[in-house]
């Protein structure tokens, strides 16, 4: 222990290989330990408070410390502490969710399928999408199309669909069958003078170059976020989902609409789909469906898809996947209470209030010289830093002045996430008025303090 060192920072450095970090500047930064959170904050090792700007990894709808999880938690700790769904065998928190999550699907679903997280919900819906072409005889119809900045997870499968640099570079990915759409950022990749509308017209039309180039009976189907998260929160230009929708249904393409961060009131609507005007074929969701209290995802199937699965089952003698913890008790009771208190006090209504504020203030920061776009709907939002406005160019190297604002707030006492030089906002559902004002009064004075950073 001696060379290690007691600290808890020390131990972290020395046991833990973090995810999604720079593995060698943390052999000398170290980690930030959070200790504790408490409504829409999160306290670190020293007792410093910040207002978690990102809901954690855009999943705490309900905030921190909501006794109504815990208790649900440990009620279900004690009659069942854990069981299966496999062979037949069945519960009551699996069933009673499944059942309240066909009733609020944004379109008439006929099964849910449940995993842990939203790689495993979106890995299970590539899998279902093979199996369903298989069994209606269409063993070629196999290939999968994603979009370029969309992000779906880090399975080899989703890793694949997800369309950002850094999810592919060796690690030998993407795989076989899945190539990707363009990205529907309308600030980045429109032409000169070119509408929404004109953007969206062109975006269906090169989609439909591309499924033609690749032969529409391979083409099974796309992955779509309704507003894509984490590869920089990007809102579709209108009429978008309208013309891509078209383009799918002539060539029998399904739509996978990937919920996993608009889910359960992010956007405005219960789902991003209804926000975005989506009819998709499959739904997958996670994060906000237990508050991100619990490890729990679902997947929900049309009834085209189901009936295939049944096919092939009684085919092979099984259906051939499942997870150890798909439905597992105590996180289907923490979703399932969870959900009940999004409706009991009105958490839509709640966000449908407070959005308005949310995004005058965000939007109001596209005047700040180091901002070039300032973009949302609903709850979630994005600043672009940018070298220079009226050009757009971005900064040199990409990367270096999304982290200098994302350490300046934190110094600041607020969590943001950087992507690239895209600063995210996804603040808890619950958060009230006067907690945004201070979130953003603190993200301005970061920006503030960044100029002659990077100046
Ligand atoms: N899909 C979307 C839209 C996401 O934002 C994420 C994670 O951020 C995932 C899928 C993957 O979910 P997980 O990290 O739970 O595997």
């Amino acid at each position: 222990m001696s060379a290690i060192g007691n600290s808890a920072a020390s131990r972290d450095k020395a046991f833990i290989l973090h995810p999604y970090t720079n593995l060698h500047a943390h052999e000398t930064q170290g980690p930030l330990i959070i200790e504790r959170g408490e409504g829409v904050r999160v306290f670190d090792d020293s007792g410093k408070a910040y207002i978690e700007g990102m809901a954690s990894l855009w999943c705490v709808s309900l905030g921190w410390g909501e006794e109504r999880l815990v208790q649900a938690a440990a009620k279900q700790m004690r009659t069942l502490s854990s069981y299966h769904i496999f062979g037949h065998k069945s519960h009551e928190p699996g069933i009673d969710l499944a059942e309240k999550l066909i009733e609020l699907a944004p379109v008439p679903m006929s099964k849910v399928f449940f995993a842990n997280s939203g790689s495993e919900a979106n890995d299970t819906a590539v899998k279902l999408i093979w199996y369903y072409n298989n069994a209606l005889g269409r063993p070629e119809k196999k290939k999968i199309l994603a979009r370029v900045r969309g992000y779906h997870g880090v399975t080899v499968a989703t890793a694949s669909l997800t369309g950002l640099p850094n999810n592919h570079r060796d690690f030998d990915l993407p795989i076989a069958r899945i190539s990707h759409a363009d990205c529907p950022h309308h600030y980045r990749n429109a032409q000169p003078g070119e509408s929404e509308e004109a953007f969206a017209t062109r975006l269906a039309d090169q989609l439909e170059a591309q499924i033609l180039a690749e032969g529409p009976e391979t083409v099974a189907a796309m992955f779509c976020e309704p507003v894509m998260g984490a590869g920089g929160v990007v809102v579709p230009p209108a009429t978008y989902y309208e013309k891509i929708q078209a383009v799918l249904k002539k060539y029998d393409v399904l739509l996978v609409a990937d919920e996993v961060i608009c889910g359960f009131g992010r956007t405005g609507h219960f789902w991003g789909s209804q926000t975005m005007g989506m009819q998709p074929d499959i739904l997958t969701c996670a994060k906000q469906l237990s508050s991100g209290y619990l490890p729990i995802s679902a997947v929900m199937v049309s009834d085209a898809i189901y009936r295939a699965c049944v096919d092939e089952s009684k085919k092979i003698g099984t259906f051939g996947h499942g997870y150890t913890y798909s439905a597992h008790p105590v996180a289907a009771a923490v979703a399932l209470e969870t959900l009940a208190i999004y409706e009991e006090r009105g958490v839509l209504n709640h966000v449908r209030d407070v959005a308005p504020l949310f995004q005058r203030r965000l939007r109001a920061l596209a005047d700040h010289p180091l901002v070039g776009e300032a973009r949302g709907v609903g709850l979630i939002g994005a600043l672009e830093l940018v070298a220079d406005k009226t050009s757009k160019t971005p900064f040199d190297p990409v990367g270096r002045a999304g982290a200098v604002v994302n350490g300046l707030t934190q110094d600041n006492g607020l969590i943001v996430r950087a992507m690239g030089d895209s600063i995210a906002l996804c603040p808890p559902l619950v958060i009230g008025e006067a907690d945004l004002n201070e979130l953003f009064d603190r993200l301005t004075t970061a920006l503030d303090a960044a100029i002659p950073v990077l100046r």
